[in-house]
């Protein structure tokens, strides 16, 4: 698997958890995500489900290790806390950033970050 597929993929499931999380949604199974992503958005509507879910996979212990989501003892997946939709002052990239991350770009690193869109 390529990085920079695995890095889409997560960015991807980051807009996924952070809309759902302003539904009020915390948890979700694991083997059903790679269903939502598939019909969710428009970029993965022609991918193979053993391929998104073995990228979700991946995507998934990388968050796991970021705290961003653990693992629950009914084998769901919890989202730790909400995320803010910031983004780059300097490259533009938006990151979905859950509270107990480091605030910095996940492409650039850079910590000028900015909620997206801007608050008036
Ligand atoms: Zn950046």
């Amino acid at each position: 698997m390529l990085d920079i597929q695995a890095n889409e993929v997560e960015w991807y499931l980051r807009d996924h958890f952070f809309r759902q999380f302003n539904q009020g949604r915390q948890y979700f199974k694991k083997e059903l995500l790679a269903d939502d992503m598939i019909s969710l958005y428009f970029r993965y509507r022609n991918s193979n489900l053993q391929d998104m879910n073995d990228m979700i996979t991946a995507v998934v212990e990388n968050l796991i290790s970021r705290q961003v989501i653990k693992k629950t003892e009914n084998n769901s997946l919890e989202l730790t806390s909400r995320f803010s939709r910031l983004q780059c002052s300097k490259c533009f990239y938006i990151s979905y950033l859950n509270s107990n991350e480091p605030r910095n770009c996940l492409r650039c690193s850079s910590n000028e970050l900015h909620d997206f869109p801007k608050k008036r």
